[in-house]
């Protein structure tokens, strides 16, 4: 039987950590139901940002130009 298993690195008994994308604190990815971010606080967050069109990029769509070009009605 091989022995490379039998020497378990040590590494392996702490989780991996990765930094919470919303946060960027050091998270826990195993036993983490909210990962990849830190907790599920962080993920309703973020969640929620996005819902709430915060993440919406810079300029607004050429739409609302229209609008105004409209202010002249005989
Ligand atoms: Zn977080």
């Amino acid at each position: 039987m091989p022995e490379f298993t039998s020497d378990a690195p040590r590494a392996n008994r702490n989780s991996p950590a990765f930094p919470c994308p919303r946060c960027k604190q050091p998270s826990q990815w195993e036993n983490n139901s909210s990962r990849p971010f830190c907790s599920e606080r962080c993920k309703l967050i973020d969640l929620g940002h996005w819902a709430d069109g915060s993440y919406t990029l810079p300029g607004d769509p050429v739409d609302g130009e229209s609008i105004t070009g409209q202010d002249e009605e005989d």
